[in-house]
């Protein structure tokens, strides 16, 4: 792989999101503003954000915009998933510098692993990014080898300190799960083993709610 492309950069520096959020533990360590970005090239089978894969623009944000609502709800950091947030790096890098500037951590998906980032040099963003990054959980979901595990989905993805910002024991953490309703949607962010749904599935057709398709899982 030579280079990752780049999308949107007309838009330069505003960033193309899905969605954002505000979580707990659910998205790394500590409360953390979430930007999902729009786009992903990958397609892998299972993925659970198939709403975020299409390279077309969603909601267009400019850093300052983010930079406040971090400072608003005073996260200890943001956390970076998608889609495909590389695809936006340009943007991206500026926006990391700035948050970082304000003693903020950075918790990175990539559905490219360490290693194939390390091997590109284009655009130089990548390397800018990969050195301001925390925490970086990399690879593809595989739904062959789907996992209910801290941060991740699948068990080829792993969990990079690159920062000495936390301690190897974050990694002991156990895998959070976390349930909101926002704009008439049920929002179930992390992992949820086989019990909790059942739970959740039991408790909602108490009100007369049936889940008709099993949440998926989160990858990041
Ligand atoms: S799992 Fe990640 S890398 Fe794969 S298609 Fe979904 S967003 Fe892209």
């Amino acid at each position: 792989m030579n280079e990752i492309p780049q999308f949107y950069t007309e838009e330069f520096p505003r960033l193309n999101i899905a969605d954002m959020d505000i979580l707990s533990h659910t998205a790394g360590p500590g409360t953390r503003l979430v930007l999902w970005l729009q786009g992903c090239k990958q397609n892998c089978p299972g993925c659970c954000n198939q709403n975020f894969l299409a390279i077309q623009k969603q909601h267009l944000v400019l850093p300052e915009e983010i930079i406040g609502l971090c400072r608003k709800a005073n996260v200890e950091g943001i956390s970076l998933s998608g889609g495909e947030p590389l695809l936006q790096a340009i943007a991206l890098a500026p926006l990391i510098q700035k948050i970082k500037a304000e003693g903020k951590s950075i918790l990175l998906w990539t559905g490219y692993t360490l290693e194939s980032l390390q091997a590109i040099s284009h655009p130089p963003e990548i390397a800018q990014i990969l050195g301001m990054t925390d925490i970086l959980v990399d690879g593809p979901y595989v739904q062959e080898q789907r996992a209910s595990l801290l941060w991740r989905g699948s068990q080829n993805q792993h969990i990079h300190l690159l920062s000495r910002r936390y301690p190897t024991t974050i990694l002991e953490h156990k895998p959070h799960t976390s349930l909101s309703f926002a704009h008439n949607t049920l929002c179930l962010t992390g992992d949820p083993n086989e019990h909790v749904l059942a739970s959740l599935a039991q408790k909602l057709q108490a009100y007369g709610i049936k889940i008709t398709q099993p949440p998926a899982h989160t990858r990041e």
